[in-house]
């Protein structure tokens, strides 16, 4: 492909995602596609002449869009919100255009720089003070993968360069409620502390950790002579966003000399409004922070801020240095590469700069206190309708319901079938999609808010279609 060519098919492709983010409306939010329908519309052999790009846009209507979930859309409930503002799909593009890889200063000054400066700025937006340094990571799975292994290496002062943890006499313990995202379990099991060292605590009513248990926990650990060394807070667990007390986990792990990882990957957004920053209060004791401006915040995939009290620890534990790799500039200067697990890096910063620019500080707040405050019409409008029930609080955005009739309030398994079905007539009818979970032995329907275009009418609709669904099934 010539520069002639790829101006010509960028301008057509251009229009094409314009189009697209105008009429997304019109595309069933859930894609309807069954296994292997699209593959079976794509040749199994790879073409042996170049056919060129003319039928790629056609091929994109026809073969990949049926296959489309529609994250952007504004019936999208699912999951959690996961927004490309379309800033940022700009910058993915010049990105891409640039093609540079960042993995040391020298190899593109501007890629670390920007970056700098752009987690400076989300560090500044966030409220935390300047004890935090931040970088940009691909996925909050690595960044909580990372802690651990920081803490790993701190408790076991430099395991790493001795036997590792296959050289310690004390296992080391890692803390997190049962409540937490699955990658809190990966990360401890990918670091090598084992299942037998991580305890998973329980949670109160509200599904946040449960103090007394967490503290219980520590002291039956040291009394068995094993060594308490990571506390993993969840600010918003996966099923409900419920908030770990993090201020009182704060003091005891200050008390027992544990690393305080913060795991804000979806809620972590929010704090760019100062009213919700009550919710991670102690936040400024902790070693580490993960968010995902992947997610309600709107970079698009994928895009981790990661942020550490003690970068010199981070480095020591990521760092390489072979000669190949040294500069002049090494004294002076960030290497990211040191910062995380991945020697090379694209410059994801464009991301940040294009979004934060575009929207500034104030546009971002103003979205996040429009997706609160539909939150709450929809939390509203439950605790009002008889035979609705709602499961935990509703702190964020996200609403975990389910419909309880009369008829089958004792029968746990009718009312899973029951609320499966009107999740499912939900889903099917394309106009929004939810996710249905199991909390704690009970199903419910949860309903995550906060797509960058869905707007009050949209949940009206939503609920007017959950009621329904609710007679029919
Ligand atoms: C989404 C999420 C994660 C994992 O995020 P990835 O970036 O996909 O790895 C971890 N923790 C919480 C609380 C999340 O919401």
């Amino acid at each position: 492909m010539d520069t002639h060519e790829f101006r010509r098919l960028g301008h057509e492709l251009i229009d094409w995602i314009a189009t697209y983010r105008d009429n997304i409306e019109t595309y069933p939010v859930m894609s309807p596609a069954q296994p292997g329908e699209i593959s079976g519309k794509l040749p199994r052999i790879p073409p042996q002449k170049s056919e060129g790009l003319d039928a790629i846009l056609g091929d994109l209507d026809r073969i990949v869009m049926p296959g489309i979930t529609h994250w952007n859309h504004p019936g999208f409930f699912a999951y959690f919100p996961s927004n490309s503002s379309l800033s940022s799909v700009l910058a993915d593009l010049v990105c891409a255009g640039l093609g540079s890889q960042g993995m040391s200063w020298q190899t593109s000054p501007a890629a670390t720089e920007v970056e700098d400066v752009v987690m400076d700025w989300l560090r500044q937006m966030l409220g935390l003070s300047e004890a935090f340094t931040g970088v940009i990571q691909d996925t909050a799975s690595t960044a909580t993968f990372c802690a651990l292994l920081c803490a790993r290496e701190k408790s076991s002062a430099f395991s790493q360069n001795r036997g590792g943890l296959q050289g310690e006499s004390t296992p080391l313990i890692v803390y997190a409620s049962d409540q937490g995202h699955s990658s809190i379990p990966k990360a401890a099991l990918l670091a090598g502390f084992g299942k037998d060292h991580l305890r998973l605590i329980p949670t109160d009513e509200n599904h946040a950790l449960r103090l007394e248990a967490l503290e219980a926990a520590i002291q039956a650990d040291l009394a068995a002579g094993l060594k308490p060394c990571a506390l993993v807070a969840a600010i918003g667990t996966t099923a409900t966003t419920a908030m770990d007390p993090l201020e009182a986990m704060a003091a005891l792990a200050q008390k027992y000399g544990l690393w305080l990882h913060v795991d804000a990957a979806m809620a972590g957004t929010a704090m760019i409004c100062p009213e919700c920053r009550e919710l991670w209060a102690g936040v400024e004791v902790a070693d580490s922070i993960v968010l995902n401006p992947h997610k309600w915040m709107g970079t698009g995939f994928d895009l981790t801020a990661y942020f550490v009290r003690d970068p010199e620890h981070l480095i020591r534990v990521m760092g390489t240095n072979p000669s190949y790799l040294h500069t002049a500039q090494d004294g002076q200067v960030r290497n990211l590469r040191d910062w995380g697990i991945p020697l090379g890096r694209r410059f994801r910063a464009l991301k940040l700069w294009f979004l934060i620019r575009d929207q500034g500080v104030e546009g971002l707040q103003t979205r996040i206190r429009r997706d609160l405050a539909n939150a709450q019409w929809l939390k509203e409008q439950i605790d009002a309708a008889p035979h609705w029930e709602r499961m935990a609080p509703v702190d964020l955005q996200t609403v975990c319901i389910r419909h309880v009739p009369l008829e089958l309030k004792a029968d746990e398994l009718a009312l899973k079938e029951h609320n499966l079905a009107i999740a499912d007539a939900i889903n099917q009818s394309g106009r929004s999609y939810l996710t249905p979970s199991v909390l704690k032995g009970q199903q419910m329907i949860r309903v995550s808010i906060g797509a960058e275009a869905t707007e009050r009418k949209h949940l009206e609709a939503l609920w007017a279609d959950l009621q329904l669904a609710a007679q029919e099934n």
